[in-house]
C-alpha cells in the first residue's frame, strides 16, 4: 500500500487536491468507472467480468493523473496516455501532471518549488 503524499508549494498556498491520481475501467457504453482505492480489481472485476484475460484488462483499463493547467491552476484528472494534453477550462496545452510538477517551478507563483511530502496517511 503506498503512502498518502501530498504535494505543494515551498512558497505559496498552491497545493494539490489529488494524491497522485486514480484507476478507471471503460465499460461496454465506453464510460470511464473510477476504481475506487484499495479494491481496484474489485471494480475491474464488476465491469469486465470475472474471467477477463490479461489483454481486455490491459486495453479497457488506465490511469488518470492528477493534472494542472499552468495558466489558469484548474486542476484536473486526464489518461496522460491516452488523452490531448489539454485544459478542459482555458484549452490551454501547458498541462502539468502532479508527479510532473515535484521538484520544479510552481504553477502558481513561479518562484517556489513543488515537494512532495509525505502525510504518514497509509490507503
Ligand atoms: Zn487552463
Ligand atoms: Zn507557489
Amino acid at each position: 500500500m503506498p503512502p498518502i503524499n501530498a504535494f505543494w508549494c515551498n512558497r505559496c498556498d498552491f497545493v494539490f487536491h489529488g494524491w497522485g491520481g486514480t484507476s478507471y475501467v471503460i465499460d461496454d457504453a465506453g464510460e470511464r468507472i473510477i476504481c475506487p482505492h484499495p479494491g481496484e480489481r474489485v471494480t475491474v472485476a464488476l465491469v469486465l467480468g470475472e474471467n477477463a484475460s490479461q489483454e481486455l484488462i490491459e486495453a479497457r483499463t488506465g490511469f488518470h493523473s492528477h493534472c494542472v493547467c499552468a495558466d489558469c491552476l484548474h486542476q484536473f484528472q486526464l489518461d496522460v496516455k491516452r488523452d490531448e494534453r489539454r485544459c478542459q477550462h482555458c484549452n490551454s496545452r501547458n498541462i502539468q501532471t502532479v508527479r510532473e510538477t515535484v521538484g520544479k517551478a510552481c504553477p502558481k507563483c513561479k518562484e517556489g518549488t513543488v515537494e512532495e511530502i509525505e502525510t504518514g496517511i497509509m490507503t
